[in-house]
């Protein structure tokens, strides 16, 4: 019975049809895929990529809201009447000073110092728009009803943007919602899959004086973020399993023969729960008043995000497993293959080429340390997290090696395969509305009795200068690398 409800399924016309334009179109997915990996911009600043994936959408018939939440390089494009209401979601940002040359497997910059992906976002966005695209034909020629939303999550490395989109209720009519995210083999979970996640700015204020003539008329603010800094260090040996913190010194003072009145230290506290991340937050901040009362300091605290763990709805995970096992793994060729062998070794990981197969859900997902904005959707409305084969297996990302595969064929064909998944889930969820119903009801299960709140302060407002200045240095140099040739989907 089973297997002839999937031949059925895999049947459906809507499906062949969305297949065979992503395949028509798997040009103009690669070229989708290198511009944004050429744009390379950092959070809050991909201006050039959400400029392009918005304006492909709107040539298709999407409506955009652009500036969503306040946010410059955010959009939710809608198509479509009715319900379901089908939301899917993903990031575009690259990091700082990860540019790296595609198919060099050696440390190369394409600019050197300058932001580049190395992760894969870009192949993200490229799947997302593809499938969003090849959804809404399919729907529209086979008269599907329901709404596709496709949002545009800046700064997903600073974990900023979708805690606010939910906070401001733009989920609020969501029915259910799926993101796709680059990896080295077909892949998804259900349960607690990534960690919570605070993002705060430590800035103390203090009082400077000349540090050899009179060091005693100072305040030292670098004093105190050293001092905090010692302080969560003793903090780490009491924390609870699975909590972490994380820090980079933002400001120290300009030179050494005056005495900082202002420095900063950029903080990330994890838990594996909302709560968990929280407690260690507060934890924090009394740390941070004790290294202001020990050097006369004051201290501002700002948070930038505040981000709930990843969870995974069952229900759409196993549609997602259904839908890339009739997929499959993209066909690699040797010379592809070659190139994920000698990158491998050359990064000392595991070598053993390119993903043919696809990971089945053997249970519950293992939680993972890291974390993603995505989480707040996930508390919000059923979702589905899943990665496509886009970038090299094994090899760890915000590294130059991670970087080398996603503007090559590995990529592209990653992209294409990816785009079927995630089209032909959508085309699943608008044509069989009983999968939709299910996914809320196993969701309010997996709930239980917690339900989602903001983690975010009251009126925080997004960061919209974050990377501004470092995107402006290198913006130049880069543009000299854009693909020439823009992308069609007609
Ligand atoms: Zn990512």
């Amino acid at each position: 019975m089973a297997h002839e409800v999937m031949t059925q399924k895999s049947a459906r016309p809507e499906k062949t049809f969305a297949f065979d334009y992503l395949d028509k179109h798997a040009h103009q997915i690669a070229l989708l895929n290198d511009s944004v990996f050429y744009f390379g911009e950092l959070g809050m600043q991909e201006h050039e990529t959400a400029r392009l994936l918005c304006e492909l959408l709107e040539e298709n018939g999407f409506t955009i809201e652009r500036n969503l939440a306040g946010f410059p390089t955010g959009f939710c494009a809608s198509w479509g009447k009715g319900s379901p209401v089908v939301a899917i979601h993903t990031e575009y940002d690259a990091n700082p000073d990860n540019s790296q040359k595609a198919g060099v497997t050696e440390p190369a910059c394409i600019v050197e110092g300058a932001p580049g992906h190395c992760e894969g976002h870009n192949s993200n966005a490229a799947v997302m728009v593809a499938g969003a695209i090849a959804a809404k034909k399919a729907m529209e020629k086979y008269g599907l009803a329901g709404q596709l939303k496709v949002f545009g999550a800046p700064a997903e490395e600073q974990l900023v943007s979708r805690p606010y989109y939910v906070r401001d209720g733009y989920f609020d009519d969501v029915d259910v919602a799926l993101t796709p995210h680059i990896g080295g083999q077909f892949n998804v979970g259900y349960g607690l899959i990534q960690s919570s996640l605070i993002s705060a700015y430590f800035t103390f204020h203090g009082e400077s004086a000349h540090a050899g003539s009179a060091p005693w008329k100072g305040r030292d603010a670098l004093d105190a973020v050293i001092l905090m800094d010692v302080g969560m260090a003793e903090f780490r040996e009491h924390m609870m399993p699975q909590s972490m913190c994380q820090r980079v010194i933002t400001q120290g003072g300009d030179q050494p023969n005056v005495i900082p009145k202002r420095a900063q230290v950029w903080w990330y506290f994890r838990g594996p729960t909302a709560e968990a991340a929280m407690s260690v937050f507060e934890r924090a901040k009394k740390v941070a008043e004790g290294a202001a009362l020990m050097t006369n300091t004051s201290v501002e605290i700002d948070v930038q995000s505040a981000v709930w763990p990843v969870r995974g709805n069952r229900t759409l995970a196993e549609l997602v497993e259904r839908e890339y096992e009739q997929i499959g793994a993209p066909g690699w060729t040797e010379e592809e293959d070659k190139l994920a062998r000698t990158l491998q070794q050359r990064a000392g990981v595991k070598v053993e080429g390119l993903s043919r197969d696809t990971a089945r859900i053997k249970g519950p997902a293992t939680q993972k340390p890291a974390s993603n904005d995505a989480g707040d959707v996930s508390w919000k409305v059923p979702m589905a997290k899943f990665y496509f084969p886009a970038n090299i297996p094994n090899i760890s990302y915000h590294h130059w090696a991670a970087g080398v595969a996603l503007a090559t064929s590995i990529a592209h064909k990653g992209a294409v395969a990816g785009a079927k998944v995630l089209a032909a889930s959508l085309i699943e969820l608008f044509a069989d509305p009983a999968i939709v119903q299910e996914a809320k009801r196993t969701f309010a299960e997996e709930l239980g009795e917690s339900s989602w709140f903001s983690m975010l302060p009251k009126d925080q407002q997004p960061p919209v200068n974050l990377n501004r200045a470092t995107m402006e240095r290198y913006r130049e140099s880069m543009r000299t690398h854009y693909i020439k040739e823009r992308p069609r989907f007609l």
